[in-house]
């Protein structure tokens, strides 16, 4: 009797664990459904990539002489869920065993252990780390790290290392990483591709479908087969790398990409891999196209943050994304979908993520992140918009990023303060205060940005839980310095915009 190996839109690798034993007469299902589809409003951009890697990633199994199930979206058929077009392609090939690789939600998980024929979830063997060895390691530590699980998994892979030393001689360049924004770029973005005609029919169908949702579908450039992802990674390697370390926090007002590669696009669908990618890294250093800094901030990315962040998911389980902390419950303004506001940083950041399905790492965390943060938006509402309009999301990778990093809803499990700062931060790594109508420089009055008011006011708001961190004991004094006067002027001018901002009038 036939088998059915489920494969998922981020699954696309032959190496998957699903595919490892592939014989003769198993049936590999694929299946485009609205389900997943629109359990949040994704970037058009999103689902068109997915859908259309998707749809190659199957044709390469054909070639291969693989049966392959694959029912399109407008499949009149359609049940519209995985469990449903698993149901009927058990019925439509007699079977009721099911192999699948372990999904990267546990919305999905669940779905499938609900699914009544003899499932198995095999483990996702796409990462550098078992989810077992991250428990293992997690294990009896008062305080998860990152720098202490990348450290393990720079020995596991070998990467960097000179023996039992790190390569340059330190475990982590990050001071190094910090230049504020270079004013031209030398590289002309992320590699891009023309649609064939498989890409082209996707965008017609998702045009059709999603074309309501926010986020602009074309152009429409991304890799979307395994070959193509690897010429971007060579591309990225060879004209980025070599200054992504330099500049990879700072944010250009004409620049969406800087020094970026949007590597983490395609690895997290599965058309690259960890390693392959973090070997190319390191051969850059190795024979002297790209510095340390560079190469080991970039790899630290890969098998530090995101193996990390992978693992403190699925050890919260699923009840972590839905964590509230600091009891924040502001409602999302509506700016965040591409209404007018006159904070020059938020308004490009949405552009750029409008225009791309992407934004980089310190715009989401100091740009739309921070500002969440300090005007109390709900967290979940926040997930929610991270989830939509990026098209490397899913809610393994945003978890630990949103709820965690990002708007210190678990309560500092993630980070040991919360990641705030007034407008300084973005005005001296971007660009962007230079075209703003509000003035970074005016803490107060007229013209205040409103990253300096907010940032006050969210001390005091929290003082109680944050007043005796040591990291943020600074903050505080500073706060306590301002005379009175001054102090209840910010709070009241805060309080002011924050009523305004949830009025709807333009901020
Ligand atoms: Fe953003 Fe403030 Fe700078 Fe305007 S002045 S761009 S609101 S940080």
């Amino acid at each position: 009797m036939s088998r059915l190996i489920l494969v998922l839109g981020d699954q696309l690798t032959r190496n998957l664990s699903a595919l490892e034993d592939l014989g003769a007469g198993d049936v590999v299902l694929m299946a485009e459904v609205m389900e997943e589809a629109s359990y949040v409003p994704h970037h058009p951009k999103k689902i068109a990539f997915l859908f259309a890697a998707m749809r190659k990633f199957a044709a390469g199994l054909r070639e291969e002489g693989v049966e392959v199930r694959y029912v399109t979206l407008d499949d009149s058929e359609n049940s519209g869920s995985i469990t449903g077009e698993l149901l009927r392609a058990a019925e439509a090939y007699g079977t009721d065993e099911v192999i699948v690789t372990q999904p990267g939600e546990w919305r999905l998980i669940e779905a499938l252990d609900d699914c009544p024929l003899r499932l198995t979830q095999r483990p996702d063997t796409r990462f550098v780390a078992k989810r077992s060895e991250f428990e293992t390691w997690a294990e009896g530590r008062s305080e998860l790290r990152m720098e202490w699980f990348y450290r393990e998994m720079r020995k596991k892979t070998g990467l960097l290392m000179d023996g039992d030393d790190p390569a340059g001689g330190q475990w982590n360049f990050d001071h190094d990483n910090r230049k504020a924004n270079p004013g031209e770029i030398a590289y002309g973005g992320p590699m891009q591709f023309t649609p064939d005609e498989i890409t082209e029919d996707v965008l017609d169908l998702v045009e059709a479908r999603f074309g309501d949702n926010f986020g602009d579908l074309r152009p429409f450039w991304f890799a979307t087969d395994q070959g193509e992802a690897r010429r971007a990674l060579t591309r990225f390697v060879k004209e980025a790398l070599p200054l992504f370390g330099d500049y990879q926090d700072a944010m250009l007002d004409e620049e969406a990409f800087l020094y970026h590669g949007i590597i983490g696009l395609y690895l997290n669908a599965g058309l690259l891999e960890p390693l392959e990618v973090c070997r190319a890294a390191e051969e850059a250093y190795r024979s002297g196209d790209a510095p340390i800094n560079a190469v080991e901030g970039f790899i630290r990315q890969i098998i530090g943050w995101r193996e990390f962040i992978r693992g403190i998911y699925f050890l919260q389980g699923p009840d972590y994304a839905q964590r509230n902390e600091l009891g924040h419950g502001r409602s999302l303004p509506d700016f965040y979908w591409g209404a007018e506001t006159k904070m020059r940083c938020i308004s490009r950041t949405v552009a750029q993520t409008r225009e791309n399905a992407y934004a980089h790492h310190i715009q989401r965390l100091m740009v739309t992140g921070n500002f969440a943060l300090l005007a109390g938006i709900e967290p979940q509402q926040v997930q929610h918009w991270y989830m939509s309009v990026y098209a490397d999301a899913y809610e393994w990778v945003m978890s630990a990023n949103v709820i965690g990093m990002s708007q210190f809803a678990d309560g500092g499990l993630m980070a040991s303060k919360p990641y705030v700062s007034s407008g300084n931060y973005i005005a001296k790594m971007s660009d962007y205060c230079k075209g703003c109508a509000y003035d970074v420089k005016t803490k107060v009055g007229e013209g205040a940005c409103p990253f300096n008011l907010l940032y006050w006011a969210f001390l005091d708001r929290h003082r109680e839980r944050f007043e005796r961190n040591p990291r943020m004991a600074q903050m505080y004094a500073t706060f306590d310095r301002m005379d009175e006067e001054k102090r209840e002027a910010v709070l009241s001018e805060a309080e002011t915009f924050l009523n305004r901002m949830a009025q709807g009038a333009l901020v």
